[in-house]
């Protein structure tokens, strides 16, 4: 496993196992951040309409003089916004903004059972068929809203894609088992912990011994588990640190000590998730 390394998503294309999340990296900041990775091999890059920062990633990805097709870009529609003329309506917006034709992915950014998937869907196969989204997924959906997802999946419009909350506080096994056995790709957010893992004593001590900090201890870990990551990070010292987990390996015994260090501590919940369903 490198920083190039991929994997296969159930829609045929690939997604770089490595990417940088964008949260809170907006305005100048998040267009500096964006073009310093891309500048140090990041080549897979996590936004959403919610970040309001889709200008600021597309000139950053424009300035990059990295060609489009080399980069693995992701967007995400608001949860609000899934009836099917809102969710056209907000991909051609985020388009424009990314300044791109295209996206690589497209996630439904947060479950809304008041909204029929089927409308959802129905968009997809529209924004399918014209070429604009390359790979569908969900973000923050449990596994009962999988299922529901499922249903409705197609060969052209499989669920490519999980994204959620994964660190090694907050080891989501169960979910990772399901995606697994359906072949959907689970994509780590907040796999720093929002960056509070820094302080793991126990990511520490296993860190130590390798030349290591506890912030790539937890990457590798979710690396080494098939799963892909997107830290944020917007300092120079941040971004390199994050790429860097790609010259050692934990042995089965310390990826079961890190399994065993906990499921209890979700750090996003806000007041619309449907975690319980
Ligand atoms: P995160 O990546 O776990 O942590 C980011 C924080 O860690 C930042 O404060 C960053 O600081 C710090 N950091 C980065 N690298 C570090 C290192 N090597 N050592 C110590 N600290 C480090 O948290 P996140 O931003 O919540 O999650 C990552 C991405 O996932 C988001 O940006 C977003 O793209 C995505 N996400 C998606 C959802 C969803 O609902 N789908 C929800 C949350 C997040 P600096 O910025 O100062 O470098």
């Amino acid at each position: 496993m490198n920083s190039n390394s991929k994997l296969k998503l159930l829609s045929g294309y690939e997604i770089p196992v490595l990417g940088i999340g964008t949260w809170k990296l907006t305005g100048e900041k998040g267009f500096h951040s964006v073009k310093k990775a891309i500048e140090l091999g990041y080549r897979h890059i996590d936004t959403a309409w919610a970040y309001g920062n889709h200008e600021d990633v597309g000139r950053a990805i424009k300035e990059s003089k990295i060609p489009r097709e080399k980069i693995f870009l992701t967007s995400k529609v608001w949860y609000l916004n899934l009836h099917y003329e809102d969710l056209l309506k907000q991909t051609e917006e985020i388009l424009d903004k990314l300044k791109t034709d295209y996206l690589d992915l497209l996630l439904i950014h947060w479950p809304n059972r008041k909204i029929p998937l089927e409308e959802t869907f129905a968009a997809f196969q529209k924004l399918k068929n014209e070429g604009k989204v390359k790979s569908f997924g969900v973000s923050n959906f449990t596994i009962h809203h999988l299922n529901d997802a499922i249903k409705l999946s197609t060969k052209t419009i499989p669920v490519s894609v999980n994204q959620v909350e994964f660190h090694p506080e907050f080891n989501q096994k169960n979910l990772l088992e399901f995606c697994s056995s359906k072949k959907i790709i689970l994509t780590s957010y907040s796999p720093l912990g929002t960056g509070t893992l820094n302080k793991n004593r126990f990511l520490k001590e296993i860190g130590e011994a390798k030349g290591k900090t506890p912030s790539q201890i937890a990457l590798r870990w979710i690396l080494q588990k098939g799963i892909v990551a997107i830290p944020k990070a917007s300092s120079e010292e941040h971004l390199r640190e994050n790429l860097d987990v790609f010259d050692f390996a934990l042995n089965n015994m310390e990826m079961r000590y890190i399994d065993s260090l906990g499921s209890d501590n979700r750090l996003i919940n806000p007041g619309f998730s449907d975690f319980n369903y």
